[in-house]
């Protein structure tokens, strides 16, 4: 398939508002990419792959945690040099400070494909030689992902160029926008979903479940074109590659009980989220990978995690559960001691002389070859707890015999307790709180296992006032001494409904479905807002004097001390005396809290 292809559809796509319509477009690009290949042998991958992701602007699978790794400065050069002897990159960001989009900036040049000049050639057969492909396109973004090294930013500038050069303006729109993750022409998840079902005649909910489990579009659109619905139900989790972590919503004791016969209360952990996949190689050597909430490897920083499945497991399994670093005593320490040790790449044993993590499991995903999404939370926790505890100890206690202080005593297992009992959970809330945990999870003792959900079977109690994760989006440059710090941070929140699909890991959220709820200024030192100038500044999308405008990539937690209906900000609410608690950096834009919560909160 040519790219020229694939752009005018993304144009066609992006100039079309309704929802049914933009799942045609889709489903009929699906089914173009694939016919564009048959006979064409056993190309690795087929194009409907590669065009299922691109539609979302995705190069690679969302498990594969595999990155371009360029700059938006290296993009501008490339398309510089591209765009004619007489533009410097400097132009081109000059532009894009006018024009605002990437997109918009890079389809107002003249590139080789306009002139029939490009430099390079090859293509698909059929093709004319100098017509670009989606494949030439995605083998290319391979190569530039793989270059590493010295001089490896301007290997990817050189085959940027090269891609750049023998574009049309069209073209060049949506290959701008596909390198720097900004595709943003209104498909999400559940559009490409919708499009698959529709292209190849496949019941939408099928495809979901085969989505939760590859967590890859385009695995799933290729085996429902190539092997139909047969094909799909018989996709299954793949220990090492990552899946998306089930979420939860902020609840209430009456709620849970009120919809439950019993509730499954444990406690919250104050870490972060992992998920950790253990497998053994045909010699029988294990093994371990460690993922983060966004399913990032941090294999390499977690050490103790690694040795504590070395030790533990005896059968390929994935499980999902909480890092919490704890102090000489076992006790738990504040979560931001566990952010020290989570993405640390370089040091890290040195690290871990300073802070030692332990890993605490709540869910088992895949046992011994056998999936368990389906399987209801109690046989998911019985068959965790079977993993974690060496099998002398499973003979002994039968689990109906098994009480909590049985369950205590097996490290790694987070406890669980079912009731129906209001007085009970208070109880167990106290305990947590006692032994320095966070508060307690309310669980649907009888839910599946739902990847990427932020349903009503996970309900998270926190204790005091609700913290709210909000959004930056913009910021005032300080007066006098703090003239070169940014502060009154502005907070938003997204405009969508807790319970739908989240929006792809690692995947920014639409400015355009954040709403503001207030400015956050006071608790926070100078040497704080030194570190958060820091960490904003890259971010800066404009600026008018002293205000600015942030892209939303950070989120900060804050409390406050109510919620009031308000005129000033977008949201029509405003967090009354917010103050600033810290930066949640394992939380992306699309984690941050919702609309919804906060109408919830009042
Ligand atoms: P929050 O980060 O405030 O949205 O709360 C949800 C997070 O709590 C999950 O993503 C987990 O990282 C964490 N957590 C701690 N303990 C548990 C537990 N027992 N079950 C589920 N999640 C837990």
């Amino acid at each position: 398939m040519e790219f020229a292809t694939f752009a005018d559809r993304a144009a066609a796509i992006e100039a079309e508002p309704a929802d049914l319509e933009i799942v045609a477009h889709v489903s009929d690009l699906l089914d173009e990419a694939g016919d564009s290949e048959d006979g064409a042998g056993d190309a690795e991958p087929r194009t409907v792959e590669i065009v299922a992701r691109f539609v979302q602007g995705r190069v690679f699978p969302a498990w594969d945690s595999t990155t371009l790794d360029i700059g938006p400065n290296a993009c501008y050069e490339a398309l510089a040099r591209a765009a004619g002897t007489n533009v410097r990159s400097d132009d081109v960001e000059e532009r894009l400070a006018e024009v605002g989009e990437i997109g918009d900036v890079a389809a107002s040049y003249d590139f080789g494909g306009q002139q029939g000049l490009g430099a390079f050639t090859g293509g698909d057969a059929g093709a004319d030689d100098n017509d670009l492909t989606v494949r030439e396109v995605y083998e290319t973004l391979v190569d530039l992902a793989a270059a590493e090294g010295s001089g490896s930013q301007d290997r990817k500038v050189d085959l940027l160029f090269g891609l750049f050069n023998r574009c049309s303006s069209e073209e060049a729109r949506y290959l701008a926008r596909l390198v720097l993750s900004e595709m943003r022409i209104g498909v999400g998840e559940g559009t490409v979903r919708d499009a698959i079902g529709e292209a190849f005649d496949v019941p939408g909910e099928r495809v979901e479940r085969a989505l939760q489990v590859s967590n890859d579009y385009g695995q799933v659109a290729r085996v429902a074109r190539e092997e139909g619905l047969e094909g799909l139900d018989a996709m299954e989790l793949e220990v090492g590659r990552p899946v998306q972590a089930m979420l939860a919503q902020a609840g209430t004791v009456t709620d849970a009980l009120e919809e439950w016969d019993e509730a499954a209360v444990e406690w919250k952990y104050d870490g972060a989220r992992i998920q950790l996949h253990h497998e053994f190689d045909a010699a029988g050597e294990s093994e371990t990978r460690v993922f983060s909430r966004n399913m990032e490897d941090v294999t390499d920083a977690l050490p103790e995690v690694v040795e504590y499945a070395e030790e533990t497991l005896e059968e390929p399994t994935i499980l999902d559960g909480e890092v919490v670093a704890i102090d000489d005593d076992g006790n738990p320490l504040p979560f931001q001691e566990v952010l020290k040790r989570f993405r640390r790449k370089h040091d890290v044993a040195k690290a871990r002389e300073d802070v030692t993590v332990r890993p605490v499991f709540f869910d088992c995903l895949h046992a011994d070859g056998e999936d368990l999404l389906e399987e209801p939370l109690t046989i998911r926790h019985e068959r965790l707890r079977e993993v974690l505890i060496d099998s002398d100890t499973t003979t002994d206690i039968e689990p109906a015999e098994m009480d909590v202080d049985d369950e205590r005593d097996v490290e790694g297992l987070s406890l669980l307790w079912l009731t129906d009992d209001p007085d009970e959970i208070e109880a167990i809330d106290a305990d947590a709180l006692e032994s320095g945990h966070e508060g307690i999870m309310l669980k649907d003792p009888a839910s599946t296992y739902s990847p990427g959900r932020r349903g009503k079977h996970w309900r998270k109690r926190k204790p005091d006032v609700e913290t709210l994760d909000c959004v930056v989006t913009g910021a005032e440059w300080g007066e006098g001494r703090r003239a070169t710090f940014l502060g009154t941070f502005e907070l938003s929140v997204r405009d969508g409904d807790d319970s739908a699909e989240r929006s792809p890991a690692g995947s920014a959220v639409e400015p355009q479905n954040l709403e503001t709820v207030g400015k956050v200024a006071t608790g926070i030192t100078d040497e704080k807002l030194a570190e958060l100038t820091e960490l904003l500044e890259p971010h800066i999308a404009s600026e008018e004097g002293q205000e600015v405008d942030l892209e939303p990539e950070i989120v900060f937690e804050v409390g406050y001390e109510e919620i009031q209906t308000s005129p000033t900000y977008s949201s029509g609410y405003a967090l009354r005396f917010p103050r600033f608690l810290g930066v949640r950096s394992d939380k992306d834009p699309g984690d941050a809290d919702s609309l919804e919560r906060i109408e919830r909160l009042r």
